[in-house]
């Protein structure tokens, strides 16, 4: 008989777990047999003991195989190419998948993509999606396969056929403190990407107070992990080191996102950071897919789709065709909720902002509802921060640091003390490092 507790004890006495144990073990966190308490110890045990490289397969692995693998060859034209946009998760970081993927799906690429909900301090696809009424996130298989053949991009979460196992752990780590576990992140990532059938990868890898690893050392070492997976399973794949010692954009929460999105599809205000991951992740899939293999080429064409406005008419598309409303470009007001209380935070000293404590701003935001203290919790789509400042920027009486959505006057007072406390001024500017660090990737990346 298999015993769950046995894997967990293990796991706790660094014993090495073969891909059989963990397999019994994913197998039952799919059909329910695990409890949510086991995953916890479980969870917890991996986080404080590591696991091996073949223990990382086996779990990315046995997490993929929770559901079904989708095969596009049975829906899409012959030679298409599939590639997957991911970020291992920032603050500010997430609507850059739903830049990403139709200014890229208007090039003719197709993009399912299979994201995730907020996690710790950090956003998630899926919670911005859902701030948009009707937007289904979980929709059935013919739905989704229907989606990405007609619209080339659909943005979807887990659902009980597609990496289920990853469901039940992602929610389950969001609230014990065991997101920042390099296997735990690996096989999160990587079963929902394999899931989804993509043939090739691009993401970012953030370090920094808004992102999971730390330091730059630390992303290096989780993006070259997350490149042996997904060689084992042969996924060519291409991780960019980002900064996120700052927010990235200019907001964050889940409608204020949406609505930065659909300003930047749409040809309003671009902050600079954003601009720059958005088109050399855009350009990095064309180029693995083989569209061209010249990087500014490549950021041509996104510039094109964005100035002809296809981006955007690719992210209407999606919404519509996924259940949101079919206006929401036209009129995002009438759909993305917003907050009673909206009021500017301005610093109590004139200066330059040197640094940013993202880590405070993500959790200030998940205390105001943004996030959840618990799997079941409601979000509240319409608080969070926009116009935020940005290392390097002067603030005066007359320039806030952001501005802060709250529910109530208390909640927004409350906020801010943290808010304020979360931004670093001095009298001199401060060196701001470039958002983008480092490139690493698989041997193979072009699709052929
Ligand atoms: N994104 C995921 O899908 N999972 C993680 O664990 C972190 C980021």
């Amino acid at each position: 008989m298999f015993l769950p507790q046995e894997v967990v004890r293990k796991k706790r006495d660094r014993e090495h777990l073969t891909a059989s144990e963990i397999r019994q073990f994913i197998l039952g966190v799919g059909d329910g047999s695990v409890s949510d308490a086991q995953i916890a110890a479980f969870t917890m045990a991996t986080c404080l003991n590591g696991m091996s490289l073949e223990e990382q397969v086996a779990l990315t692995f046995a997490m993929r195989d929770s559901g079904r693998v989708t095969d596009w060859k049975r829906v899409l034209p012959s030679g298409s190419r599939v590639v997957e946009k991911h970020s291992s998760g920032g603050v500010g970081d997430e609507k850059v998948t739903l830049i990403v993927t139709p200014l890229v799906a208007a090039c003719g690429i197709y993009l399912p993509n299979i994201s995730g909900r907020s996690l710790g301090h950090t956003g998630g696809e899926l919670d911005l999606l859902e701030s948009i009424p009707g937007y289904r996130i979980e929709p059935s298989r013919e739905r989704f396969e229907a989606v990405v053949r007609d619209v080339g991009t659909a943005i979807i979460g887990p659902t009980p056929d597609l990496a289920p196992a990853d469901r039940a752990i992602f929610h389950v780590r969001d609230i014990t403190a065991t997101v920042e576990s390099i296997p735990l992140i690996v096989s999160s990532i990587l079963s929902k990407k394999l899931a989804a059938g993509a043939d090739g990868l691009v993401m970012t890898v953030p370090f920094g107070t808004g992102a999971f690893m730390r330091r730059p050392g630390d992303a290096v070492h989780l993006a070259q992990r997350l490149i042996e997976v997904a060689s084992a399973a042969d996924l060519p794949m291409v991780a960019w080191i980002s900064d996120l010692d700052q927010v990235l954009g200019d907001s964050v929460g889940n409608s204020l996102e949406v609505l930065e999105t659909i300003e930047f599809l749409q040809g309003g205000k671009r902050e600079a950071r954003l601009l720059e991951v958005v088109l050399q992740l855009a350009a990095e899939i064309l180029v693995m897919a083989d569209v061209t293999d010249e990087m500014e080429n490549a950021k041509s064409l996104i510039h094109e789709k964005l100035a002809d406005g296809s981006g955007a008419s690719k992210f209407g598309a999606m919404v519509a065709a996924m259940g949101g409303p079919a206006d929401l470009l036209e009129h995002p007001l009438k759909y993305l909720q917003q907050a009673p209380i909206v009021e500017a935070i301005y610093a109590s000293e004139a200066g330059f902002i040197v640094s940013m404590d993202c880590f405070a701003v993500g959790m200030a935001l998940v205390e105001l509802g943004a996030g959840r203290a618990q799997p079941r919790d409601a979000i509240d789509y319409a608080v969070g921060i926009s116009d935020v400042v940005h290392l390097g920027d002067s603030v005066v009486a007359s320039k806030p640091l952001c501005t802060l959505h709250a529910r109530t006057k208390e909640q927004w007072h409350e906020a801010a003390a943290k808010l304020r406390r979360a931004f670093v001024i001095r009298g001199e500017a401060g060196r701001v490092p470039p958002v983008l660090l480092e490139r690493l990737a698989s041997h193979q990346t072009v699709l052929h």
